[in-house]
């Protein structure tokens, strides 16, 4: 109905929201939604309890994928799909055709542009980026278009789109193929991108990086920030099982290395500095882009790495955890008090999740009673090919890389078999084996009903890039390429897929809610908010509590 007053048209809801000239999306990687609940006495008042008073809170956001790892929680926050159609199935997967692993965003078509003209080499210890076949990034394998992409298309390219983040990853799957990203090297701590993105690096950009912010932090240590007294895990920094970086220690204080170590930018990412240089840079992007500075909204995402990066080492229930999130609470409170000085926290629309979340370890987990334990890659394969030797096939894994196992093709055609019958037969097999909750024929998920298990390994099946049967772990059951690595993400059980969501910003109630959404609404409710249609691919429904 259109109600004429005192001779203007009365606004729709959408035209009456303030003006939006800032979408910041921030993600915290690996953070499990549990974490902040946990360590919020130690909070200041200006970040994480900001956001939470201000905002709208989601108490039960559960991804709906298997593969709870970084850059499938990014891919689907960003286009608001699952990764059977947004295509990032996992970190790594087996490339058939080429018959080797794959990195996700690998473009060996995108070389980085080097930041300077001496190059350097860390030690990489990501476990897969280290599997990475070039060091050319892009998002040319993601298969769904992003908010951001919607964006530019929606203003005829004049909103201006950014990812940054610790990680590469997390930055390329937020900006999608219109943005920008920029991540942070642990080769020379500068902040990186590549020949997808630009010529030559933007003049601030070169400008930041020869400042070398990241150096200044040699032979330094990251301390408690406040007496060991006011932690909650105060008991919990020398556990035996967490993982000592090469000097770097299982305990505070822990000692940043000479500026020429190989792991000594890695231990800046595992510590409250990576952060806070992420933050640094943001802010030299915010004022240099000119983000947020008229009537076309930007968009800007920032993904902080660090709290993931802890969890590995330390896990989730370790001194270090509670201290680097006590850390980024000041860092996120520093990033809103800026944007409130440049762009105005009245002009900017903010949406906090995470791209999942973390286990704690199967050793403290023993020691509490659990039933958990660490399963080997090696047996899980002999296992398999035990099976497939029942058909007479001799080693039908052609390759297993967590969760997905490939099989051989070549040799069940060769022997004329039912293709079904032996898929099935295996993942049998293999569910019976101790430590592994579910192995899944994914020939039998067209038909198979009922386990919402299932439901999770559906929405990450991907025709050409996933495997042919997806590996289950039991809760806090690790599986493992190689490690160990203390702490683990990536199974579907709950401690993986729950994570925060919180939207703040004008119009924005004050208020909690507890029913069960999903990181895949993220992004509709973006585009709803600013009055747009969902990125092509979302499959999330926009979050009412947000929109009113
Ligand atoms: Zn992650």
């Amino acid at each position: 109905m259109v109600i004429l007053v005192a001779g203007n048209l009365t606004l729709t809801n959408a035209q009456a929201r303030p003006e939006i000239r800032l979408v910041l999306q921030v993600t915290v990687d690996g953070l499990r939604a549990d974490l902040i609940n946990r360590y919020q006495a130690g909070f200041g008042k200006d970040g994480f309890h900001y956001l939470m008073k201000q905002g709208t809170v989601y108490t039960n956001a559960q991804y709906q994928h298997a593969n709870t790892e970084t850059i499938v929680g990014h891919a689907t926050l960003a286009t608001g799909t699952f990764p059977s159609q947004h295509g990032m199935i996992g970190n790594v997967w087996f490339d058939r055709e080429a018959g080797e692993l794959s990195y996700n965003i690998e473009d060996a078509d995108a070389p980085l542009l080097p930041s300077r003209e001496e190059s350097s080499e860390g030690e990489q210890v990501d476990p897969a980026q280290k599997l990475a076949r070039t060091k050319g990034r892009s998002p040319a394998v993601l298969l769904a278009p992003t908010f951001g992409d919607g964006l530019a298309a929606y203003y005829g390219g004049r909103s201006k789109v950014f990812g940054v983040s610790g990680k590469d990853r997390s930055a390329v799957a937020m900006a999608g193929r219109t943005g920008k990203a920029f991540w942070f090297s642990t080769d020379n701590g500068d902040f990186i991108t590549s020949s997808y993105y630009y010529d030559d690096y933007p003049e601030w950009a070169h400008r930041w990086n020869v400042q070398r912010q990241a150096e200044k932090y040699a032979g330094t240590e990251w301390k408690l920030s406040a007496e060991i007294s006011s932690y909650l895990l105060a008991e919990q920094d020398d556990r035996p099982y967490e993982m000592d970086l090469k000097g770097y220690g299982r305990t505070f204080p822990h000692r940043f290395g000479k500026a020429d170590n190989k792991l000594f930018f890695t231990q800046l990412l595992a510590s409250p500095i990576g952060d806070q240089l992420l933050l640094d840079f943001s802010k030299e992007l915010i004022i240099n882009e000119k983000l947020g500075k008229d009537a076309i909204p930007d968009y800007l995402s920032v993904s902080f790495s660090a709290v993931d990066v802890i969890n590995h080492f330390f896990g989730p229930s370790s001194l270090e955890n509670e201290e680097i999130i006590r850390q980024l609470d000041r860092t996120l409170a520093d990033l809103l008090k800026f944007i409130d000085q440049t762009i105005g926290l009245k002009h900017t629309l903010i949406v906090l999740s995470a791209d999942h979340g973390i286990a704690d370890m199967p050793e403290y987990m023993t020691e509490l009673g659990y039933a958990a334990g660490r399963l080997v890659p090696e047996e899980i394969v002999a296992t398999a090919n035990q099976a497939g030797q029942q058909f007479g096939i001799d080693e039908v894994v052609r390759f297993f890389y967590r969760p997905y196992i490939y099989l051989n093709d070549e040799k069940i055609t060769a022997a004329k078999l039912d293709y079904a019958l032996v898929e099935q037969a295996i993942a049998n097999a293999l569910t019976d084996f101790d430590g592994i909750e579910l192995a899944v024929s994914i020939k039998s998920l067209a038909t198979e009903k009922g386990n919402p298990l299932l439901e999770q390994v559906r929405r990450n099946q991907h025709v050409i890039r996933s495997g042919d049967i997806y590996i289950i772990q039991k809760p806090y059951y690790f599986l493992f390429d190689e490690g160990p690595i203390p702490s683990m993400h990536g199974s579907p059980w709950r401690y993986d897929t729950h994570v925060p969501i919180i939207f703040a910003g004008p119009g924005i109630d004050a208020q909690t809610i507890h029913r069960r959404v999903h990181p895949v609404d993220v992004a509709a409710t973006i585009a709803a908010f600013l009055g747009m249609t969902p990125p092509a691919a979302a499959q999330g429904t926009p979050l009412k509590e947000v929109l009113r």
